[in-house]
């Protein structure tokens, strides 16, 4: 496929391989985009800004609408793209698909609700004659920087929500993952989309995104990705707003009056999903003792039930991981930890890129698996005796995106939601549940602001104070 810049889909001599994780095998090719390829896009940008925020509401809720139309009528096309250039399943695909349905029709339907108030100016004395209000205003150019593990909705939770708000975008993909990300961007332009509101350059970020990060004219940059690439924006961003989606380790509380079938399902699910490469994938157990032994049975015995294979093959439950680098680390992450004394339960065997999935308990609390973002098919039990020391351990890390809890009784799930440093804790649910028009977000280093559309909105739009003295 080519990339997005301008009016143009551009080609380039130099390539990158699009590679399926399953087996290696050559899907397609892109453009290896450079520094000239970000500049000649952040100048269509700076067109396309002036185009989409002179357009009318009413014209950017049609493209919206129609886009995801278009995605609703290659849904199957759309999940199949996802499912052979990245890790899931195609029936974890063919979900996400639907989700980005959602996410663009939900930004159509926000883009008519980016209002504003009047303002009081009469509540100072000295200013009873004045009369005003603000509205919500485009802020320009967005650079949108994407991961490979959602390669479409979350895209679309970026481009969405930015078109809707009157901006333009340069967004720069995965490089493993660009095909989902084209293929949303030609929806758009079949939609209508206004040439230059949507620019999109494919390359590594090693060669382009520092041209990208640092460049004054990007007004905005909204990034989903682990906390490296993350810090390493923020040092260089300079004055420009930062949206920051980052990694998590996710902890999920089983307290001694929880429904352990309820619990087990959803955390094993949640565990494994995408191979867990999910930034809300479950990492962390802690279950209360009283009821610990019977729930690592039912667990164990639920996750040797999970199918590991081919992810395009419709009774796969576990694909590959995203490449071979990335399963390496995990196994090494596996060794350290067995060597420093946690005890695994179940799996802990890799072949290239194919993991099985892994279950550990007493997992040392200095353990990479214990404290960064595994972000593969890793979960760790722990005993528990209180809630106390439940929230105090699920506290105990530097990320906080969701957390969850496993209660019938409300006082502890009131105290949880209370507690817990997160942006989410779902009662009762997986760490993983989403859906896109929910705030989501985290606090501590998994990252600054939120999205889900309308809050994305917020971020892209600022506020401008009309005052008239009369
Ligand atoms: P990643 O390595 O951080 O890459 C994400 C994106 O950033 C890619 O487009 C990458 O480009 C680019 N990038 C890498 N280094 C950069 C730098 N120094 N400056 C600017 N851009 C840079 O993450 P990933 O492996 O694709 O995705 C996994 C991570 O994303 C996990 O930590 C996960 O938790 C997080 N995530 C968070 C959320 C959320 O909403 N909170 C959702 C999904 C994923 P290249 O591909 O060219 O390297």
């Amino acid at each position: 496929m080519k990339m997005l810049i301008g009016k143009n889909w551009v080609d380039k001599d130099e390539k990158i391989e699009v590679l399926n994780p399953y087996n290696n095998d050559l899907i397609d090719t892109v453009p290896s985009g450079d520094n000239d390829d970000v500049k000649a896009a952040l100048r269509a940008a700076e067109e396309g800004f002036k185009i989409n925020r002179n357009l009318p509401v009413h014209q950017r809720i049609s493209i919206l609408y129609k886009t995801a139309e278009i995605i609703r009528g290659r849904q199957e096309d759309f999940a199949r793209t996802i499912a052979t250039e990245g890790s899931k399943t195609i029936k974890e695909a063919r979900k996400e698909a639907s989700r980005c349905i959602d996410t663009i029709t939900i930004s159509a339907e926000e883009a008519r609700r980016v209002v504003g108030e009047t303002i009081p100016f009469d509540s100072r004395e000295g200013s009873e004659n004045r009369v005003g209000y603000y509205f919500r205003f485009p802020i320009g150019i967005i650079a949108a920087i994407t991961p490979f593990n959602d390669p479409l909705n979350l895209v679309a939770h970026k481009v969405g929500p930015a078109i809707a708000g009157g901006n333009s975008v340069v967004l720069k993909p995965a490089t493993v993952t660009p095909l989902s990300a084209l293929k949303l961007g030609e929806a758009f332009i079949e939609a209508g989309l206004p040439w230059n509101i949507l620019n999109i350059v494919t390359g590594r970020a090693s060669k382009i995104a520092d041209a990208l990060v640092t460049d004054s004219r990007v007004r905005m940059i909204s990034f989903t990705g682990g906390t490296e690439a993350g810090q390493d924006i923020v040092k260089k961003a300079g004055l420009k707003k930062i949206g920051m989606e980052l990694g998590s380790n996710s902890p999920v509380i089983v307290m001694d009056d929880a429904d352990l079938q309820q619990a087990v399902e959803l955390s094993v699910s949640g565990a494994f999903w995408a191979v867990g490469q999910n930034c809300i994938g479950v990492q962390r157990i802690y279950i209360h003792e009283t009821v610990y032994d019977e729930f690592e049975k039912m667990f164990v015995e639920q996750t040797k039930k999970i199918k590991v294979g081919y992810q395009l093959d419709e009774d796969t439950d576990m694909g590959p991981m995203i490449t071979e680098e990335e399963a390496a680390r995990v196994e090494k992450w596996i060794r350290e930890a067995c060597e420093s004394g946690a005890e695994l339960l179940t799996g802990g065997n890799r072949k290239g890129t194919h993991f099985e999935p892994t279950v550990f308990r007493n997992m040392p609390e200095s353990a990479n698996l214990n404290c960064e973002e595994v972000f593969g098919p890793v979960v760790n039990l722990y005993k528990t005796s209180s809630l106390d020391e439940a929230i105090k351990l699920a506290n105990s890390v530097k990320y906080g995106l969701h957390a969850a809890i496993f209660t019938r009784s409300l006082e502890n799930a009131f105290k949880a939601i209370k507690e817990l440093d997160v942006g989410g804790v779902m009662v009762n649910d997986s760490t993983d549940y989403r859906i896109d028009m929910m705030p989501f977000g985290g606090v501590k280093w998994s990252g600054l602001g939120r999205e889900g559309i309308k809050f994305a909105l917020l971020e892209m739009t600022e506020p401008k104070v009309v005052c008239f003295n009369l």
